[in-house]
């Protein structure tokens, strides 16, 4: 029996592994943590909603099958001659291999901004940026310095304003335990471009900045980062803005690992896949999730998230075990369930199935495709166990 191997556990890589789990295929599963991270609802963990608990599962509460395993490291290179994986504490030997690193922060050249910003990238960050903006409000009260009450977010797409809609229900609840007038507090998403949030239809858009300047926060378009410096944000223009915390979620690009190992890569380093998600280098290799550059029928990127994610990752690792069996691969076709943008635990925006909604509406149908995210993984076991801890309702 060949050797599969995954590398990645997030939303491609943990779809692709409860596939073999399900169907007793085999495989090593390699990630940084033992668990899997729920990167969509990390601007939760980082507005404090609930415990970094809530934001992760055991990979080992999902993967519970004797042929399924889990080795926990950090993957370094790919070498394709050999067919390894090469990790910080040694190698994975694979026959067919499913790459699902997901993504990293783009910085788009910008002087000083990874140096000088933090980024929700994973669970640890997302607890970070709580911490310290817990820790810049309470040195407030210590020296009334009023940069420590400002917060520059950087980029208004999903994640800035995921972001943004949580921390303007986090904060009032901070400054009230901490005596500080939350009008004292500037957060304001700082955004390149003439318009925010692009995924979503653009008669929503004006619902989303009444929401969030209702709440206290500012968006600002048109407005680019030439620079960041220690607590201070450069902006075009000339004009600065000073702040205690400052996120970048302005971009996102695949690990240059892939680069190295000679993919062949766009622009945002992604490896090049055909429509069974196999990579156009190496037929042993098959891509899925953020780090795949798949085109539709019509030449068109699809966009990393996290549903194309869950649908590439099983489709993956059915056409390995096609290709094992001498079975023909199927085609990725995925269906689109639309589009969800958090503003507030009860708050959102966006389109169900094509359905435009809002407010309570939007807010219900994320924890809808939260609750069916892990049925999906994990069947009816882990939505009951998982479902009360993930979901508010
Ligand atoms: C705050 C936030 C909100 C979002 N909201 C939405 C949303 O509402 N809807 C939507 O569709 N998308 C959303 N996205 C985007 C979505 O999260 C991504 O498209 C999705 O996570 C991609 O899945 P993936 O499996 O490719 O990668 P990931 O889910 O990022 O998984 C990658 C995995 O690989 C591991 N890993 C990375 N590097 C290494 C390494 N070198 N060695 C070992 N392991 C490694 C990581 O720990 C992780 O487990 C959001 C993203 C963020 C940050």
């Amino acid at each position: 029996m060949s050797k599969i191997v995954i590398v990645g556990a997030g939303y491609a890589g943990m779809m692709a592994a409860a596939h073999l789990d399900n169907a007793g295929v085999p495989f090593t599963i390699v990630n940084n943590h033992d668990y899997h991270h729920l990167t969509i609802l990390l601007h939760e963990a980082a507005g404090g909603r609930g415990p970094g608990s809530n934001y992760s599962i055991p990979i080992k509460e999902v993967l519970t099958k004797d042929t399924s395993e889990l080795v926990v490291d950090e993957v370094v290179g790919i070498d394709r001659e050999k067919k390894v994986v090469k990790t910080k504490n040694g190698e994975q030997p694979y026959d067919y291999l499913i790459y699902s690193l997901g993504w990293i922060s783009e910085y788009f050249g910008i002087k000083g901004l990874k140096e000088n910003s933090l980024s929700i990238t994973n669970l640890d960050t997302a607890v970070e940026i709580h911490e310290h903006i817990e820790n810049e409000f309470k040195k407030y009260t210590e020296d009334h310095d009023k940069r420590h009450l400002r917060i520059a977010l950087g980029g208004a797409g999903l994640t800035g304003i995921e972001l943004m809609g949580e921390l303007l229900e986090y904060l009032p609840k901070l400054c009230q335990s901490l005596n500080i007038p939350f009008s004292d507090v500037d957060i304001q998403c700082i955004e390149a471009m003439p318009t925010i949030l692009p995924m979503v239809a653009e008669h929503l858009r004006p619902y989303v900045v009444e929401t969030v300047t209702k709440k206290g926060g500012k968006l600002r378009t048109n407005t680019k980062i030439m620079e960041v410096t220690p607590g201070v944000v450069h902006l075009d223009g000339g004009e600065t803005f000073e702040a205690g915390t400052i996120v970048w979620t302005g971009g996102v690009r695949a690990n240059p690992l892939l680069t190295e190992a000679g993919f062949t890569v766009d622009r945002r380093g992604r490896a090049k896949v055909n429509s069974f998600m196999q990579s156009v280098d190496d037929d042993h290799i098959f891509i899925a999730g953020d780090s795949a550059w798949a085109e539709n029928a019509e030449g068109k990127p699809y966009p990393p998230t996290a549903q194309n994610a869950e649908q590439m990752g099983p489709l993956a690792a059915k056409n390995i075990v096609a290709l094992q069996n001498g079975k023909p691969m199927t085609e990725f076709n995925p269906s689109d369930m639309g589009t969800l943008c958090s503003l507030g635990a009860n708050v959102g925006v966006g389109d169900a199935f094509g359905i435009p909604i809002k407010g309570v509406a939007a807010a219900l149908a994320k924890e809808g495709s939260k609750a069916l995210y892990l049925y999906n993984l994990g069947g009816l076991r882990l939505a009951g166990n998982r479902g009360k801890t993930v979901m508010k309702i």
